[in-house]
């Protein structure tokens, strides 16, 4: 886990850099040529993706410094364990303080956790895992950006408003020279350094298209760079991992093959888990996890979902709420509560401890800010911010969505980004991929 701050390089070694953050020690790999000792760097999701000269460097590190610790500490202090209340279940205390040591727990103890109800059993649970997420993440938050680049899509998911089947939506695909301004400007102009590239299993984005895309960001911008495309043969994706792409997001979306091939008709749930092993074997950082909350999901499945994630060595676990899209087969599907969510997250955290929790917008569409707070503090240490240009955002209607934005870089995103970091930092959390001002010109306006 990284700051998007920069840290001097100590130590090289088997082309694994330490790095120093105010004298908290992070890895991460060396990823661009010419990386020495005594370098400072921008390192996201543990890969080194852009060096900086010297002064830039420690101008940014003194504007940060007060802030740093500020946060740090208050995010320490809401992380602090308080004594156990009265009237716990002392087996639900047993399983939890098992996970927090780091033994491993019993399917049976897991299916309790997620079978637990008891308000103050949740809350310890909750607590616990925020607690383990202070310890290993300290108070960095990753904050990706997401550029939604096509709605079209050649299957047919249960669930989702852009499956090809749903005739009414309109349909976008933006080009090559689109995509690469569209990075280029939100690093430049609100200072991100991590992008997740997504699309519907589009065709048209050839492997040749999709290389060049990624070269000419990778060009432009020292950036990470995570695709979301579907599944992909696995020669694609290493050509898209020579060309510059560092991570991969697919969900797995549910782990029971019966459940899958119901909601999925025109996919293959074995096709599925070959491309993860195939993005795994690449070198890929992984994002993937499920859907909670499918008709005839039991929380059997969870956990499995859970196991088979962190079978993966996931560096981030993606768990969110089915919304069902009215135009779609499931479109009468109650959503979960949100403690089903939150039991997730923190069982996630209690039996991986390190791996960064994602916090998905489709939180906030169910739950608003209150939702995303309390994943936050249930485990939760990362989030993305839509940058896809207003004129589409509507369009990548997965679940239907509400936008205010009028252009970009438009006034919707920079409230977000500023509701964002404003909710990071009431909880003392440090943003990793905006927050800092500064770099290349950028005109952030996420202050501290
Ligand atoms: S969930 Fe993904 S693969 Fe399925 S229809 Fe939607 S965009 Fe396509």
């Amino acid at each position: 886990m990284c700051y998007a701050i920069p840290g001097r390089i100590i130590k090289i070694s088997n082309n694994i850099a330490l790095i120093d953050y105010y004298g908290e020690r992070k890895e991460a790999l060396v990823d661009i040529e010419g990386i020495r000792t005594g370098d400072y760097v921008f390192a996201q999701g543990g890969v080194i993706v852009d060096r900086l000269q010297e002064e830039v460097a420690l101008s940014i590190l003194e504007g940060w410094r007060e802030a740093f610790s500020r946060l740090k500490k208050k995010d320490k202090d809401l992380a602090e364990e308080e004594p156990f209340p009265e009237g716990i279940d002392p087996e639900i205390i047993r399983i939890i303080r098992k996970g927090e040591e780091g033994i491993t727990l019993t399917r049976d103890e897991m299916l309790t956790l997620l079978r637990c109800s008891g308000r103050g059993e949740l809350n310890l649970l909750y607590q616990t895992a925020n607690s383990i997420r202070q310890k290993v993440h300290k108070n960095s938050s990753c904050v990706h950006g997401i550029i939604e680049f096509s709605n079209i899509c050649k299957n047919d998911c249960a669930y989702c408003g852009i499956r090809k089947d749903n005739h009414a939506l309109e349909r976008y695909r933006m080009e090559a020279d689109e995509i690469v301004e569209i990075v280029t400007s939100a690093v430049n102009r609100l200072g991100f350094r991590a992008f997740v590239l997504q699309s519907g299993e589009d065709s048209y984005y050839t492997t040749e298209r999709l290389t060049e895309i990624i070269r000419r960001i990778r060009e432009r911008c020292g950036v990470l760079l995570i695709l979301s495309i579907g599944e992909r043969d696995k020669g694609c994706y290493q050509e898209l991992y020579d060309a510059g792409a560092r991570g991969v997001l697919i969900r797995f979306e549910t782990s029971n093959p019966d459940l899958y091939g119901k909601f999925h008709t025109t996919l293959r749930y074995e096709d599925r888990i070959e491309t993860l092993k195939g993005v795994r074997e690449i070198g890929y950082i992984i994002a993937t996890g499920s859907l909670i909350g499918l008709p005839g999901q039991r929380e059997e499945d969870l956990l499995e979902d859970i196991l088979l994630a962190r079978s993966f060595d996931t560096e981030m676990y993606s768990f969110g709420p089915l919304i069902a899209h009215p135009a779609t087969p499931l479109a009468s599907t109650p959503p979960v509560d949100l403690d089903a969510i939150l039991k997730v997250i923190a069982l996630t955290r209690l039996i991986t401890h390190d791996g960064n929790a994602l916090v998905t917008s489709a939180v906030e569409t169910l739950f608003g800010k209150e939702g995303t707070r309390q994943a936050l503090m249930a485990g939760g240490n990362s989030m993305m911010i839509n940058l896809t240009p207003a004129r589409y955002r509507r369009l990548y209607a997965i679940y239907p969505r509400e936008d205010r934005a009028t252009g970009f870089p438009d006034e919707d995103v920079q409230r977000r980004i500023s509701e964002t970091v404003s909710l990071l930092h009431s909880l003392g959390r440090a943003p990793t991929d905006i927050g800092i001002s500064g770099t290349r010109g950028g005109n952030n306006k996420t202050s501290l």
